[in-house]
């Protein structure tokens, strides 16, 4: 099956916006096995885009459009659509009905040119937006589809990824499997390195990397007629990565680290408590994050000034004055005093420079030691993390879960 795209909107003519609408679509189907060969970008002109439907038409099954199913006038793409398809337009009374719902609910009135919004031809399929007025709509004619969809990205991508690519693979007769490969330790370049033959091979399934603030995600997608027939291709390509970045890989599931974590206390039946500084409460929160976490989770104390690491974990006054709060020595001392305090088996602690300012010659702003304490031993990592303060706060914090999770995981 081909399908063509066709993006209206001067702005994306002139260049004022990027036509994110465009990568967005194309990454979706590259997996599908349905053909794109043209995209288009026209601007709010009645005759150019007629030319545009047109042209599409004759060499396409399916045309997608993004953009101009707005209530104002140069807002034309359903217009012009249902004309070059020789249908006209009726009022669909629930769906301006909705519309008028939408903007009360918003505290808006409802303006009567938005009526055009609720207007399609009376044999479309209507596509809900529930981040949005403007339903999108799929028009069929000769065999061929046209299928409408709303500018902004907040309301398009949720309308493509639930209706209008199941709508796609029914009509082009396939199904797409996928699974998230998820993966902590390494990073995204040399994960491609790594994986460099294995991402070379790759026609179906396809290997897609997503970079996610300190995390490297692999999406797996098969075409494929079941689920069956989908795992088939792609367990063995998941094995591969398993195999080549080894305990770097924590779910081939999508599961983050956090629930990863959180699943495997409550299978260990252990408990744990948390001690931060520069991750301020973020690592407990990523526990009491799941349901069920008081299954384990103890206590998070966060012990932000010397005093209170003193006074509430037992750290000691020589190890601060000898080593400072952003220490390896400290970072073992918060854990230990963590664990015993809270009577858990497991404590987790954090320190370091966020910044933006502070930091010392040997250990600038990102320096950071995570620490682990179990009954048997007490682990501690320092790491160099780059970013501003937010990122750096938060892969703080996944390396304190990282920490957990291969102690639980790995044997
Ligand atoms: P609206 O009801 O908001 O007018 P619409 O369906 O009429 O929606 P447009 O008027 O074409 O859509 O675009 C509205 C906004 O959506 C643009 O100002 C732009 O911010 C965004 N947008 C439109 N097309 C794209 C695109 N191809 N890629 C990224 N963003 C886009
Ligand atoms: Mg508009």
């Amino acid at each position: 099956m081909i399908a063509e795209l066709i993006c209206v909107g001067t702005e994306l003519l002139m260049g004022q916006i990027l036509n994110t609408n465009a990568q967005y679509i194309a990454r979706s189907l590259a997996p599908s096995g349905i053909d794109m060969y043209h995209q288009v970008v026209v601007g709010d002109n009645p005759k150019r885009l007629t030319e545009a439907v047109r042209t599409a038409f004759e060499r396409a099954d399916c045309v997608i459009f993004s953009g101009g199913l707005g209530p104002t006038d140069d807002d034309l793409t359903k217009e012009t659509v249902a004309e070059a398809l020789g249908k006209d337009l009726v009022l669909y009374d629930d769906e301006w009905e909705r519309i008028v719902s939408y903007f009360t609910s918003k505290g808006r009135t409802v303006a009567p040119n938005n009526k055009k919004q609720a207007m399609f031809p009376s044999d479309a399929i209507i596509l809900p937006n529930p981040n949005g007025t403007a339903p999108g709509c799929i028009m069929e004619a000769d065999g061929k589809a046209a299928i409408l969809l709303p500018g902004p990205p907040r309301e398009l991508i949720p309308m493509f990824r639930d209706y209008a690519m199941p709508y796609l693979l029914r009509r082009s007769g396939h199904r797409l499997y996928s699974r998230e490969v998820r993966i902590f330790g390494v990073g995204e370049s040399e994960v491609a390195y790594r994986l460099d033959s294995l991402l070379k091979q790759q026609t179906n399934p396809t290997i897609a990397p997503y970079a996610k603030t300190g995390e490297v995600t692999l999406r797996v997608t098969a075409r494929c007629q079941t689920d069956a027939e989908g795992e088939a291709l792609v367990s063995p390509v998941i094995s591969a990565i398993q195999k080549e970045l080894g305990a770097c890989v924590y779910d081939t599931n999508g599961r983050e680290l956090a629930e990863v974590c959180h699943f495997a206390l409550i299978e260990a039946k252990k408990t744990l408590a948390v001690a931060e500084s520069c991750t301020g409460g973020r690592l407990a929160d990523a526990f009491i994050n799941y349901p069920g976490s008081s299954a384990y989770f103890i206590e998070g104390d966060v012990t932000y000034s010397n005093d209170a690491k003193m006074r509430r974990l037992g750290v000691r006054a020589e190890t601060l004055d000898t080593f400072g709060a952003v220490s390896e020595e400290c970072a073992r001392e918060m854990a230990e005093g963590c664990r015993k305090a809270a009577n858990a088996d497991f404590a987790l602690a954090t320190t370091g420079y966020a910044g933006p300012d502070g930091g010392e010659p040997d250990k600038p702003v990102g320096t950071v030691f995570v620490a682990l304490a179990s009954a048997d031993e007490t682990v501690v990592k320092r790491l160099n993390l780059f970013g501003d303060r937010d990122r750096i706060r938060h892969t703080a914090m996944l390396n304190a879960l990282d920490l957990l999770r291969r102690k639980l995981c790995t044997k």
